[in-house]
């Protein structure tokens, strides 16, 4: 996988289009020497704050000594899909995988992951039923549910680094039940004793770990919990006492509370479709855009978010953050052509010179300098008789509003063309009105 980057202070992954989505593997490393710590989420589909969580955590953390590895996204086609597993359950399938089973590729590979010396420890995030308690008091809580637990497949691994696996998980879960946001939340430790006991748990991914002598753990906070927010509290709590036991010194860009995440899980991120060289924000960005300008060529894509996906259904194109629908686009196919660089233009009264591909702010006026041999055509502006937009000053009056690609109706498209070929585009926000005069 490629990594680039947009002038933005984070990782981006470039995912070329196809039938399966690939996970994402983030390496933060500290450059200091420390332990190494791997996060897996997304292994169920359908258990959102087992993917946000390390989501997050790629984004906004970082990583002071030691190592973290975080593949928040591991089963990325079903995330899409909001489902356990479409090609059945992943986390039964690593004691033994027949090469034809589609998830035999994505499963090998954590696997070697998982293995690689480097690795001290694994961290395998869910969100499981009910709330864990090691008695029966009802439906929700008692020995069988999974939710707010950490999971252990026995007491220990003798002669392994961080192979006191209860003792553990028993600090970590004390830490983390300090400042829980309702009592109910707790979190204990689950001992599946899965060698005895648990033939289900003997295919899944801890236990492949364990009986190759490394530690690993499952982190379920509860399907239960409704609110994203908390579920992702909780998780990055559970993690950051991990990061802790291992001695992982980090830090992050905001507060952890339960508010602060909120806030960060409402940000989308940033999305690059590479042709048209435009910067798309997703949390501004209006539910249906026409007239998108695309390639037939392979859709390649970067995001600042691991669990954007852009997918082609039917002849539309579905921009996902994890199983949310952000956006969807209706493409209008065109040729590309990439000579147009810089333009010129006189934005509230001022020349400028802008790169194809910017988002630029403008408070009353723009008007586009002619280029020779292109044109210019701005959506949502049009005069009568004139095809080619140059040396006009436009206001945000003269906008036709539903021609925006963001919802507050601000934002809109400024096209280049070469004859009929497309030569990218400048996207233009005025200040909203109604904002600026608070
Ligand atoms: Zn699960």
């Amino acid at each position: 996988m490629k990594k680039i980057c947009l002038g933005l202070s984070v990782l981006l992954s470039t995912y070329a289009f196809s039938a399966n989505l690939h996970y994402s593997l983030i390496k933060k490393e500290s450059g200091k020497e420390g332990s190494t710590l791997l996060i897996v989420g997304g292994i169920h589909g359908d258990e959102p704050g087992g993917y946000f969580a390390p989501m997050i955590l790629s984004r906004y953390y970082k990583i002071e000594s030691g190592n973290v590895w975080v593949v928040p996204n591991l089963n990325f086609d079903s995330i899409v899909k909001n489902s356990r597993g479409i090609n059945g359950d992943m986390n039964r399938k690593f004691a033994k995988i027949e090469t034809k089973d589609k998830d035999f590729d994505t499963v090998s590979e954590i696997k070697k992951l998982i293995l690689t010396p480097k690795v001290d420890l694994t961290l395998n995030l869910h969100d499981g039923q009910g709330f864990y308690r090691d008695r029966q008091i009802d439906k929700n809580f008692n020995p069988k549910a999974w939710g707010q637990a950490t999971i252990i497949d026995q007491q220990q691994i003798p002669n392994a680094k961080y192979g006191n696996l209860a003792d553990i998980a028993t600090k970590v879960n004390q830490e983390t039940n300090v400042g829980l946001i309702e009592d109910v939340h707790e979190f204990n430790v689950k001992n599946t004793n899965t060698k005895a006991q648990d033939k289900a748990m003997q295919q899944s991914l801890t236990y492949f770990s364990i009986t190759n002598n490394k530690p690993a753990f499952a982190i379920e906070t509860s399907k239960n919990i409704t609110n994203l927010s908390q579920k992702v509290f909780y998780q990055l709590k559970t993690i950051e006492k991990f990061m802790n036991v291992m001695n992982i010194k980090f830090s992050r860009t905001f507060e952890l509370t339960e508010e602060s995440i909120k806030k960060l899980l409402n940000d989308d991120g940033m999305l690059e479709i590479p042709p048209t060289k435009i910067t798309l924000d997703l949390s501004t960005l209006k539910p249906y855009i026409k007239f998108f300008p695309m390639s037939k060529d392979k859709l390649v894509y970067n995001s600042n978010n691991s669990l954007v996906a852009v997918i082609k259904e039917k002849d539309e194109y579905r921009i996902m953050n994890g199983h949310i629908l952000v956006s969807t686009l209706k493409p209008e196919f065109i040729e590309f052509e990439h000579s147009l660089n810089d333009v010129s233009l006189i934005i509230d009264g001022k020349k400028t010179m802008v790169k194809i591909g910017s988002l630029i702010n403008a408070k009353n006026s723009l008007q586009v300098d002619p280029i020779n041999g292109y044109r210019v055509n701005i959506i949502g502006f049009s005069k009568n008789g004139v095809t080619n937009e140059v040396g006009i000053k436009v206001e945000p009056k003269d906008f036709i509003k539903t021609y925006a690609i963001d919802k507050d109706e601000t934002t809109y498209m400024v096209q280049f063309y070469k004859d009929k070929k497309f030569c990218g585009m400048i996207n233009i926000k005025f200040e909203d009105e109604k904002k600026s005069k608070k």
